[in-house]
């Protein structure tokens, strides 16, 4: 029998205070509770964060979209405000796992959790997020450092994703035919300030394409990357796709995305 400490959190100042190295907060659960069911983590302190309101909802400024850390997927994907402002988001939400997950997973939960074949990630880098947690505000290109791995440091807790309306974008992914995570997800946005390329499932970690996206800035086109090889160096190989078949894959949807803009 696993045994832990069970909190439900008032505000934002408990939930910190009550955090240490041993310690998880709960959001949706879908990532925290399977993996101490299968033994792979093990805590001592279980932190419910969903009750705390001010962590919760959707707004649309002039330039930005702004979501709670507690908004489920099937909020973003429902949201007629995100499909108006940005609607390869809520597409992207609605792309997530399955409606058990969608009705319980969180954009906060994902984006700390950091799975490198997660969809939110890529979203976060095309679309300039900014992080606000508890502390401080993050750039998404600063936030996500490596395999399920994020700059949080102890006892920060994300409060809201800012993202920046792009004058058009895409979200294409090769979802895995079980959990519909991505073999290969590319995110592209067109900004005034020049176009990201944003890769998830490919390598450990998401990342901007800075390659795809120097091209597409310079000209907003598919037939503009089509001489243009991606490396397949360090993208993952395994029994869903080889890095080279990988590296393909990446130039191909971010035509297609281009192309769906
Ligand atoms: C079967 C299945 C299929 C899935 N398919 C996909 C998919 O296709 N695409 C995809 O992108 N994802 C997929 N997921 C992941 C899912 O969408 C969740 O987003 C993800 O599991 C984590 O979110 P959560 O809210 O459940 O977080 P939790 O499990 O509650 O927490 C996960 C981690 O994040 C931390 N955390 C949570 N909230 C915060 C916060 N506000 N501030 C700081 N730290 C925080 C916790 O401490 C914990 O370490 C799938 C999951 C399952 C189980």
């Amino acid at each position: 029998m696993k045994t832990f400490n069970y909190h439900s959190a008032k505000d934002v100042k408990e939930a910190s205070k009550l955090s240490s190295s041993k310690s998880a907060f709960l959001a949706g659960g879908m990532t925290t509770i399977p993996s101490m069911k299968l033994g792979l983590a093990n805590y001592k302190d279980i932190i419910n964060i969903k009750g705390i309101k001010k962590l919760s909802g959707i707004k649309v400024s002039g330039k930005t979209v702004t979501i709670g850390s507690t908004t489920k997927h099937v909020e973003v994907a429902n949201s007629k405000e995100i499909k108006k402002a940005i609607p390869s988001l809520s597409v992207l939400a609605e792309g997530i796992g399955d409606p058990q997950v969608r009705n319980r997973g969180t954009i906060g939960g994902s984006i700390a959790n950091n799975d490198p074949a997660a969809d939110y990630p890529s979203a976060c880098i095309a679309l300039n997020a900014v992080i606000h947690t508890n502390n401080r505000k993050i750039n998404a290109e600063k936030f996500f450092t490596g395999m399920f791995e994020t700059c949080l440091k102890g006892g920060e807790i994300i409060e809201s994703i800012e993202f920046t309306i792009p004058q058009k974008s895409s979200y294409q992914k090769y979802p895995n035919p079980a959990s519909r995570y991505a073999i290969v997800g590319v995110y592209v946005a067109k900004h005034k300030s020049g176009v990201n390329v944003a890769v998830t499932g490919a390598k450990s970690c998401v990342y901007n394409d800075k390659n795809l996206s120097g091209i597409l800035s310079k000209s907003f086109s598919a037939d503009a990357i089509n001489n243009t090889k991606v490396s397949s160096s360090g993208m993952n190989s395994d029994i869903h796709a080889s890095a080279d078949y990988r590296a393909n894959m990446v130039k191909v949807f971010a035509k297609k995305a281009v192309e769906a803009c």
